[in-house]
């Protein structure tokens, strides 16, 4: 599943290939992949509009036309965006192809089909139920230590939970959450209350560091996750504990242990991260 530095693969990789192209028509595959309007409506918009700028809120990406509309893609478990030469047959589970002026196309993929495109006005997409709800993005300039303490204050559930709770911070799914915490040395099952300023001032800036690490290598593929030219993400090599169950811990050689915590697999050094 996409989290922010996907999308942010996602969103630099598009900024760079294809920001300022003017769509010459949209081609709807599964009706279902497109939310809030008809599909007549969401062509006839989309025909001769200008991509103008490519944004991210969260997991969240915004791409804005040049008329005064936006599009809100929610990329969910297998969502992919790929811009590429538009020749060849489309590959299985294409959903919606924008066909560029310029012979490109951009192609909304989504195997198990629960991400959806929506057409919204410009003015809209800020109260926009999708984004009105979340939290302050992980890697904006309003996490700070001070919010963050005041987050974990409030909150009785386990750190991990916490971490993932996009309405409380937007952008951290379930992987990156086991790493962030591995590097803090916080035991995913702490209750976030009970965190002292010193944990939260580190867990902040484990936070920053992993996110900017994993952008950096253009996010993880386990899977689904594609770059916006079709490549594959890295920092699946780098993971530390993250799908390494009884594997060494790369810090101090101590299995790594695989817990269920609200339904979603978490992944932690027993030594590394002890509770408190
Ligand atoms: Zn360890």
């Amino acid at each position: 599943m996409p989290e922010l530095p996907e999308v942010e693969t996602i969103r630099s990789g598009l900024e760079v290939s294809v920001m300022g192209g003017q769509v010459r028509s949209v081609e709807v595959i599964h009706t279902g992949s497109i939310k809030e309007v008809t599909i007549a409506r969401f062509r006839r918009t989309l025909a001769g509009a200008t991509l103008s700028s490519f944004d991210r809120r969260g997991k969240f990406l915004i791409i804005s036309l040049d008329v005064s509309d936006a599009l809100i893609v929610d990329f969910r478990m297998t969502g992919q965006l790929i811009h590429e030469g538009d020749q060849g047959v489309l590959p299985p589970h294409t959903h919606v192809v924008f066909r560029m002026v310029g012979g490109t196309r951009l192609r909304f993929t989504d195997t198990r089909k629960f991400g959806s495109i929506r057409l919204v006005r410009a003015d809209q997409v800020c109260n926009h139920p999708a984004l009105s709800k979340l939290g302050v993005d992980a890697m904006g300039d309003d996490l700070t230590t001070g919010h963050l303490a005041n987050l974990t204050a409030a909150s009785k559930r386990p750190i991990k939970q916490l971490l993932m709770d996009q309405r409380r911070i937007a952008g951290i799914g379930n992987i990156y959450a086991s790493e962030i915490l591995f590097h803090a040395g916080i035991h995913p099952q702490t209750e976030a209350s009970s965190l002292k300023p010193e944990a939260i001032r580190i867990l902040r800036s484990s936070i920053r560091h992993i996110l900017r690490v994993a952008i950096r290598r253009c996010g993880t593929t386990m899977r689904d996750f594609r770059t916006a030219s079709g490549g594959y993400g890295n920092y699946q090599n780098e993971f530390r504990v993250y799908a390494r169950e009884n594997r060494p811990c790369r810090r101090c050689a101590t299995p790594v242990v695989r817990i269920r915590q609200h339904g979603r697999s978490t992944f932690f050094c027993p030594q590394c991260q002890q509770a408190e």
